[in-house]
């Protein structure tokens, strides 16, 4: 296997037969298209393969099959079995970990360490999880209520949505897309799937793993494409779309949130962030160092969960903020398949340029760089790829822009505060409400951050931990609705009450 790119063993391999070119997939059967676009890799530049736009003649007929498919024995099938096909999906994906772990590599040029560990382990995990929460969900808990003295019977039954529109970002894709598709079937519903066009791969061998677990022809649909005026649109406004479910740009889901009123759809929305982090004097400092290098620098700050925004209580600021830059400048920058990489690098060269225009933008707002700001020169392939460093910022305001906007790089602006309610205030003073991230030993204090952040997430002493049955989703512009769990449930379900006269 080759050192950065992973994808020339793969693609002989590939669920379409044809090397160099992914297809889509629509009523169980590959489809290519007139147009295609080149997906080329983050760790050298370099052309990888080719994939098969899809126009608005195959979204329609993904969504023509996913309908279909709902009259199918898909749409007869109880939760039980439903979940028992998950099941079956979960131990396909695991027989085929290598091959996706490749696709993730390839694609985004992550570390094998982590699409080891998180990326493919939790793809097979949201299948089961789905599984179990949808088999053994309680009926008591909608059924069965007396109307009209104990004279009717009136009750509610729980019905798949549809079809469900699932569109994805490209920095944890296998991840988000099984995040959404496990819960959509678990439920009954069927979808046609639009992964980010800058990873295609792993949702193309998650339809082969598909076909392979007997999942029946239609339930499962890929269409692959970009956004405006391509599939992602031609999906957002198609009338035989009953719900859309959305990871993504703020900006993006306001745009689709547009598009779905219009078809008045049912939207989740899964949306930016720009999380704080919070580091009071009595926490333990080397759980807080080493906790803020992850949740600042993880998949190359690539996640909608990382913190951009440090506050550090004053009497350990500049211990912390030194150890901080210190950890962050010694991060090694390694090929994909070094198992010590610390350094990934961004998704493409447009990404590359939004987050270098940012570090100049904080130099230019006054920022005192204390770790980073440029780009990593290597003397190899990789310096055609789109590394930057990672970075450490201080000396900026609440208000400037490099405190406001996502940047989603490996950045973080760090910053003093005196008291609980300073840090408090300051976190939630963002038009984001994604995650915050607190440092602590006072379990109090721990208890009235959970209350009183404005945020979807609030980790203690942690970051990125989360039990799949518990809410997820984010306030103000970071999303609408809550998946997880029974929220979940809620989402891709559809309620009748029936109320029957006796
Ligand atoms: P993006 O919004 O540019 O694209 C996301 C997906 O939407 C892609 O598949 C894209 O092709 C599609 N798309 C774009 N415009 C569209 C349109 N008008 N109609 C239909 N589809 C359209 O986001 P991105 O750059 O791929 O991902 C990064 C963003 O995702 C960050 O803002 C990050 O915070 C966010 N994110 C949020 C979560 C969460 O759970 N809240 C998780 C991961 C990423």
């Amino acid at each position: 296997m080759s050192r950065g790119l992973w994808h020339p063993g793969l693609l002989a391999g590939r669920p379409d037969g044809e090397p160099g070119l992914l297809r889509n997939f629509v009523g169980g059967a590959f489809t290519g298209s007139a147009k295609t676009f080149t997906k080329s890799s983050p760790v050298t530049g370099e052309a990888l393969f080719e994939v098969a736009e899809a126009d608005a003649g195959t979204v329609d007929a993904a969504v023509d099959a996913a309908r279909a498919a709902l009259r199918g024995p898909w749409g007869r099938m109880g939760e039980q079995q439903r979940a028992a096909v998950l099941r079956r999906v979960a131990d396909e994906l695991e027989r085929r970990f290598e091959d996706v772990v490749a696709a993730e590599i390839g694609d985004t040029g992550k570390s094998v360490t982590q699409a080891r560990t998180l990326d493919v382990p939790r793809g097979a995990a949201n299948f089961r999880a789905f599984a179990d929460i949808a088999a053994s969900t309680p009926t008591e808990s909608f059924t069965t209520v007396t109307a009209d003295g104990g004279r009717a019977l009136n009750y509610a039954v729980r019905k798949p949505v549809g079809v469900v529109a699932v569109i994805v970002p490209w920095n944890l894709p296998l991840l988000l897309l099984t995040w959404k598709v496990a819960p959509a079937l678990a439920c009954g519903n069927t979808v046609v799937v639009k992964p980010s066009e800058e990873t295609p791969s792993s949702a193309t061998l998650l339809a082969e793993v598909m076909a392979a677990a007997g999942v029946p022809d239609g339930v499962f649909n890929l269409v692959h494409g970009f956004g405006p005026d391509s599939a992602g649109e031609f999906l957002t406004r198609h009338p035989g779309v009953d719900a859309i479910t959305f990871t993504g740009e703020s900006a993006t889901g306001s745009a689709i949130g547009k598009v779905a009123a219009d078809g008045v759809k049912a939207v989740s929305f899964e949306l930016g962030g720009k999380n704080a982090g919070l580091v009071f004097a009595d926490a333990d400092l080397d759980a807080a160092v080493e906790g803020s290098v992850r949740s600042s620098f993880t998949n190359g700050g690539q996640v909608c969960l990382c913190t951009e925004r440090l506050y550090v209580q004053r009497p350990v600021f500049e211990e912390f903020a030194q150890r901080l830059a210190e950890r962050a400048g010694g991060l090694a920058f390694g090929w994909p398949s070094d198992e010590a990489t610390g350094n990934i690098p961004l998704i493409s060269r447009q990404h590359r340029e939004k987050v270098l225009g940012h570090y100049r933008l904080a130099r230019e707002e006054g920022a005192t760089v204390l770790a980073g700001g440029g780009v990593p020169v290597f003397g190899d392939a990789r310096d055609g790829g789109w590394y930057v460093q990672p970075t450490v910022l201080t000396g900026l305001g609440p208000q400037t822009r490099t405190n406001r906007e996502e940047i989603f790089g490996p950045v973080c602006h760090i910053a003093p505060f005196d008291d609980e309610d300073e840090a408090f205030a300051l976190a939630n003073d963002s038009e984001y409400g994604l995650a915050a991230t607190v440092w602590t030993r006072d379990v109090g204090r721990a208890h009235r951050a959970g209350a009183a952040l404005d945020a979807g997430l609030v980790w203690v002493n942690t970051w990125f931990l989360r039990d799949l049955r518990t809410p997820f989703g984010g306030m103000k512009a970071s999303g609408v609705g809550r998946e997880g769990g029974v929220h979940s449930l809620d989402f891709y379900t559809e309620l009748t009450n029936v109320c029957v006269q006796l």
